[in-house]
């Protein structure tokens, strides 16, 4: 481990592609475990990825038990939070509630309910005619059924980003901003480090974070990912008296929102776009029109709110909906930890833990089959998908 303000080391024990949430996490996990030194290479500035553009919702509700664990986990995580980093993240466990608006998908909540049950947290089937006294105003109409778990909530996501690089800082690792990777050193089938656009980094572990390009990352290292990057939209309304506490989301258009303590209405909705990761983060008229008449439908006193901002990110999304976790099996030395769709920022306090473990030599309790990188490399295989992908 290097002290602050030191001389970079000339070769490290894992460089890291990516600074966003998963990668600081990671370089927390194993400089606390004494596992430097550690350099985070990233080619843009702090929070300039997803991490830094997402709706900062915390859900253990989820249809794979495995993520029931890891989220379960997390929210532990975040409670500590400010203890741990010395900072106020607004944390705030005001429930996730979901919206059916058929009889298939109140099944596709039950199938969830039941996961989360039987992890031992108290899911709940809310009546229709209860919802108003969660979302005050909301219209019933056509609404078949809602599930609800008090202990999720929303965060912020720019103190947490904040928190975790601080950290890493104080206990020596290396923080390189604005340095692009442009491909991986390999050498007898592992990798031995990075090639950046200023020169070579020398490393013995590689771990590739970098969420929404970690496919091209992998490809760079002459490999062949399943990660697909999507374009996600975003909005923040003006502030409104506090009235709701709840993050709510419907599973037919993928709506969701929440309130922050600022009083904004933060939210989005899926829209089919089209375009990879290179093609910018711009907002669009269409999803200004649908995110209004989806959001003033069911909550038709937020009528007339002016829109302060809006925003896009990408997801980087796998075939099967779960992150890949592990050593790549055709690269040694190379750990993915990546493919976490709309959800990597409330896993990664828990997620960070399993792929620092990874390099650790400890082991890790998930099951590779479900996580780790081969699992896409059998063509036969059938994945089972994690089907509560909203919100
Ligand atoms: C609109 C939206 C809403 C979301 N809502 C939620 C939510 O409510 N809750 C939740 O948990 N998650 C949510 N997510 C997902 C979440 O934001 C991501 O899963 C998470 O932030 C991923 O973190 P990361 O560190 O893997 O990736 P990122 O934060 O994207 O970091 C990857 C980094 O890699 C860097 N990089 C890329 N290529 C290179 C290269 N060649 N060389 C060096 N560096 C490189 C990038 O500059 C970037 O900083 C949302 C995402 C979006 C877009």
């Amino acid at each position: 481990m290097s002290a602050p303000g030191a001389p970079s080391p000339s070769r490290f024990r894992v460089a890291i592609v990516g600074g966003g949430i998963v990668g600081l996490f990671t370089a927390y996990r194993l400089l606390a475990a004494g596992a430097g030194p550690v350099v985070v290479l990233d080619r843009g500035y702090l929070a300039s990825g997803a991490s830094g553009r997402n709706g900062g919702g915390v859900r253990q509700q989820w249809e794979t038990v495995a993520t029931v664990r890891l989220a379960r986990e997390a929210v532990r995580e975040w409670q500590g939070f400010p203890r741990e980093f010395g900072y106020n993240i607004w944390f705030r466990q005001g429930g996730y509630l979901f919206l059916a608006m058929d009889d298939d998908e109140m099944e596709r909540l039950e199938t969830v309910r039941s996961a989360v049950r039987s992890e031992g947290l108290d899911a709940r089937r809310l009546a229709v005619g209860d919802l108003p006294r969660r979302v005050p105003g909301i219209c019933l109409d056509g609404i078949a059924g809602a599930t609800y778990l008090a202990s999720d909530g929303t965060l912020y996501p720019f103190p947490a980003v904040w928190g975790v690089y601080e950290a890493v800082r104080r206990m020596g690792g290396v923080l390189r901003y604005g340095e692009e990777v442009i491909g991986i050193r390999r050498a007898e089938g592992r990798a031995v480090g990075v090639v950046t656009r200023s020169g070579p980094v020398a490393a013995d572990w590689v771990v590739n974070a970098a969420g929404a390009w970690s496919g091209a990352i992998s490809r760079s290292a002459g490999l062949a990912p399943p990660n697909r990057a999507s374009r996600h939209e975003i909005l923040a309304t003006e502030p409104l008296k506090p009235f709701l506490t709840p993050m709510v989301v419907r599973l037919t258009d993928g709506l969701y929102f929440s309130q922050t303590m600022r009083g904004e209405i933060v939210g989005g909705l899926t829209l089919r776009t089209t375009g990879g990761p290179e093609g910018g983060s711009p907002s669009s008229a269409e999803f200004l029109r649908r995110m209004a008449v989806a959001l003033t439908g069911l909550l038709p006193r937020l009528g007339g709110l002016g829109v302060l901002r809006a925003w896009s990110g990408y997801y980087d999304d796998t075939p099967d909906g779960l992150p890949i976790l592990g050593e790549d099996p055709e690269l040694g030395r190379f750990v993915q930890a990546n493919g976490f769709g709309g959800h990597g920022f409330m896993l990664a306090p828990a997620s960070s833990r399993r792929i620092a473990s990874v390099i650790l030599g400890e082991r890790s309790d998930l099951d590779p089959e479900q996580f780790g990188p081969a699992r896409f490399r059998n063509p036969g295989r059938a994945l089972r998908p994690e089907g509560a992908q909203l919100g």
